[in-house]
Parts: C-alpha cells; structure tokens; sequence
C-alpha cells in the first residue's frame, strides 16, 4: 500500500532576490567593468531568478587586489582569536538565516529542500563554527609552532552543493589567515551572493572575502592569476587537469577535489533493508549531483535477486518532483546541458547491452527531469561502469569473494569513496585497508562531519578539506607543491 501525500510547499517569501547583483570586491557590490551580466535559472521551473555580473580580466584583477590589500592591510596582522570571532559571527548568522539560504539553494539549483535545509546549510554552518574554533588554536595542529598563512586564495567550486563547496574553501581559508576571491559556478551563484551580504553583516574587513561570478573563463583567469598564491578547485577532473598545467612552475599551493566513482559493496550477512536505504541514498541523494555518490553498487551474487527486489520496491516509493515541497525525494536535474550529459551515458548502456530499468514516476512537463534509473547486466567495459554520470543512475554489479569485491572497488581512475556493507567487523577493516579511496563509509553512506578530512585519490584529486589534514592545504607547510 501506498499513501498519497497532500502538497506541503515551503514559501519563498522568506527570499528577496534581487534583479541584477554586481560582483563582491573589497566589501561592496560594485559593477562589472566587463559589463556583462548573464542569466541564472530555476532548474524546476526554467524562470529565470536573477542576472548576475560576468567578471572579466579587470574585474578579476581588482578583486585580487583587494584581496592582497587585505592580506596585507588586515587580515594576516590580526590575532587568531580576533579572526575567530569574525568567523564564529559569520557562522552564527548562516544559522539565523539558515531557512533563507535554504530556499534560496532550492531555488536556484533544483535540489529538494529537504535537504538544503537538513543536510547543506547545517553543515555549512558547522563548517564554520569548526574553523573558527581552529583560528586561535593553530600552533597545536601539528603544523610547527608558528604556522603561518599561504596569502591571496583562489577558489573555484562546481554547482552540487554551492554553499556547502563556499564554506569548504572559505572557512578553513579565513581560519588560516588567509584572504579570498571565491567563483561560484555559473548556474546556482545565488547564496554565494548571499554569503556576500552575511561577509558585510557580520562586518567582515573589506577584501578579506571577494566574490566574482562567471563562468570558465573567470575561473580560468582568477586561477591563472600572478598574485594568487594558492589554488583550491573542485570540480570535473578534466577542468581539473587543465588547472594543474596552468599552475605548474608556479609558487601556488594547489589542491583538487575532483569526480568519482564510487563502488557500494553489499556482503550476503549484511541486513539487505537497512542496507538498501543507505544505497539508495548514496546515489539518488541530490539527483547523484554528489562527487562521492555510490554510483556502482557491488553485490554478493547470492544475495543479488533479493537485493534487488528490494531496491526496485524501495524506488517506487520515491518521489520526484518540485524542490520547494518538503516530501520531495528527488529534485531537478541542475542544467539542460548536466541532463544532457546523463541522458547520453543512460543511453549507452543500453546500447552496451545493459539492462535499464526506472520506477513509474510522473516527470513535470517543464524544468529538466530525469527519474532515478538502475541498470542491471553491467559489465566492467561498460562506459556506465566506468565513467562518472554525476545524475540518478546506478549501475549494478555482482561479485562472489571478497578479493573480487576488492579488485572489482579498485577498477576505476577514480578514488574519492566507497561503501561497506556487513555485520562482520574484521571483513569491514579489511576492506577498509584495501580500498584505494580517500573516505571509506561502513553500514552508511553520504555522511560528512567538518571535522573528517575528505578528498580522493589518482583522478579523484589530491589534499583534503576539513579536519586537522585540510588546515595544511591553507597553511605554509614544507610540502608546498
Ligand atoms: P566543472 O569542472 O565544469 O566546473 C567547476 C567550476 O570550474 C565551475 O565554477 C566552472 O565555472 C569552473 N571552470 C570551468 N572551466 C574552468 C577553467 N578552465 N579554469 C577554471 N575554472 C573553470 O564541473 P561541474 O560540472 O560544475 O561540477 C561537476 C564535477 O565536480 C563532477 O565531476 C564532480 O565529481 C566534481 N565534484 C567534486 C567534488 C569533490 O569534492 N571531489 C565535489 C563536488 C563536485
Ligand atoms: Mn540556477
């Protein structure tokens, strides 16, 4: 049986948006000297939200130079209990406008609200707090007595999680005692904005915080910039790539924080229900708009029938649709070009000979849409196997031991996370030693906590964020490459 639930929509009257928004350089919103503006949408809808400005080369250089005047003027002289307090403010006034930023995500990039307002924004501010709470507290970190501050970070992040990506960079940055200008991505610029106002509320010194929209371009030039000296991106490995070439040879730090392609592994002893909620949550959480989404799952072929009957049952109950309702399970797809993207690689499967199969689910006649899909029959050669779909598709995969299991995890360029599922806790450390991903869940999935380092390995990136591990990314450690 199933039951049928009465619309609950979240109001958008909490939300002013504006209908332009210059660039955030040296604490105001000021004009782009480009003059360009570009659009930015509703993915569930297609209304378009705002313009929003497009930084050029003059713009970028101004807000690297307000940057490096802060640095120098402000904020490498200040104490670390005075750079804690400004960023204790900051986190204290995300969680008093915590239901704005909320709705303001959803809106602008499609993800339900269910989870922008239990999953993203709680932790941005739990980003915050945790860093403020380093500020004053680096020499104990393990980074030598006086750590100091690299200087002027670049920062450049990708549209899944966009608050969530700003605090990321932004937080450990500040508690390091550096200075920032942030690139938002081109389609959900939004609560970056949003940040922008909460960096003046909280009376932030000017230049301490810079935000410039655009789109590749902009980041390419604010990476590429000579008075950078620190370069954090996470993004597509291939962006990524071209990233590490145009900083090589350069003085600047650079960590990555790239695609996946996580393998969920499901033992025979596991208990399959609880474990098929994890699953399902590690890939169709945010449409699989998720770096680290467990995009393969792995399962024990004496249990494969009966896990995937399970699946397949727990999947009709799902429930797509308007990101503003709150019992929204799955939400809007972020880009026509992003749907575009998976529809391809949904079609290649089938036309690799893959078996594909989605609940019934109604898909709203505008906004782009596409229901959670589980492929069966995949073969490692398969492109679904191998290439990260970055949307709702699951490609499963059977094993028979556990070394199987192993090789099988290990099989990809990627190496950002993977799933455990058993009872046995001796197979789980086992497993854990052998994975080659930088964070490896057991018996749940998706969880993030500021105070865990996160980040890959081989095409999946290098260096971590958060934790005592992400604090070196923004300190001056020997290891400066
Ligand atoms: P993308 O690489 O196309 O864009 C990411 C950002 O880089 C955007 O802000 C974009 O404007 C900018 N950009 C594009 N070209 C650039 C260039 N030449 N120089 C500098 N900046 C440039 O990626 P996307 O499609 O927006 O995001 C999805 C990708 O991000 C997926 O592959 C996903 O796995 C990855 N991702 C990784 C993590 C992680 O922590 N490892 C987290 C989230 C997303
Ligand atoms: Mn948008």
């Amino acid at each position: 049986m199933t039951f049928d639930y009465a619309p609950a929509p979240e109001s958008q009257a909490i939300v002013n948006i504006d209908s332009n928004y210059g660039l955030f350089i040296g604490g105001k919103f000021v004009e782009p000297k480009s003059g360009e503006y570009f659009k930015t949408i509703n993915p569930a809808t297609e209304e378009v939200l705002s313009a929003v400005a497009e930084a050029g080369q003059a713009d970028v250089d101004a807000a690297v130079k307000a940057a490096r005047k802060a640095y120098d003027k402000t904020w490498s002289k200040m104490s670390g209990k005075d750079r804690a307090k400004y960023i204790f403010r900051i986190a204290r006034i995300i969680q008093e406008r915590s239901r704005e930023l909320a709705v303001l995500e959803t809106l602008d990039n499609g993800k339900p609200i269910r989870e922008s307002r239990d999953v993203d924004i709680p932790l941005v501010a739990a980003h915050f707090f945790y860093h403020a709470g380093w500020a004053d507290k680096l020499e104990f970190a393990g980074y030598g007595p006086d750590p100091k501050s690299l200087g002027v970070a670049a920062q450049v992040i990708p549209w899944n999680f966009p608050l969530l990506m700003l605090a990321w960079k932004i937080a450990p940055a500040l508690a390091c005692g550096n200075t920032v200008v942030l690139k938002p991505a081109e389609t959900t610029s939004l609560t970056a904005l949003a940040f922008a106002d909460i960096c003046q509320q909280a009376d932030l010194p000017p230049g301490v915080v810079n935000i410039i929209t655009g789109a590749g371009d902009t980041g390419r030039m604010l990476v590429e910039h000579p008075d950078v000296n620190k370069v954090a991106f996470t993004g597509s490995t291939e962006v990524g790539k071209a990233i590490q070439r145009a900083v090589a040879g350069t003085n600047k730090k650079l960590t990555l924080e790239l695609g996946g392609k996580a393998a969920n592994i499901l033992f025979d002893d596991a208990p399959i229900d609880q474990a098929i909620e994890g699953i399902v949550n590690g890939i169709y959480f945010n449409q699989g708009h998720v770096c680290c989404a467990g995009s393969r799952l792995l399962l024990q072929e004496s249990i494969a029938d009966e896990a995937l009957h399970s699946l397949k049952r727990r999947l009709q109950t799902l429930r797509l649709g308007d990101p503003m309702d709150k019992n929204t399970d799955i939400g809007a797809i972020n880009s026509r070009a992003q749907l575009s993207k998976i529809e391809e690689l949904a079609k290649s499967g089938e036309d690799e000979g893959a078996q594909r199969w989605s609940p019934t689910c109604p898909i709203p006649d505008k906004g782009f849409w596409f229901p959670p899909t589980v492929f069966t029959n995949v073969t490692q050669a398969h492109r679904i196997a191998r290439e990260e779909i970055f949307g709702p598709v699951l490609s499963v995969l059977t094993f028979r031991t556990p070394e199987e299991a192993v090789e099988k995890a290990n099989n990809t360029p990627f190496g950002l996370s993977a799933g455990i599922w058993t009872e046995k806790g001796s197979r789980i450390l086992w497993m854990a030693d052998k994975m080659r991903a930088g964070v490896v869940w057991a018996n749940t999935f998706n969880r993030f906590d500021p105070t865990s380092p996160f980040g890959g390995f081989k095409e999946s990136g290098f260096g971590r964020e958060g934790g005592i591990a992400g604090l070196g990314a923004y300190l001056d450690t020997e290891d400066n490459s």
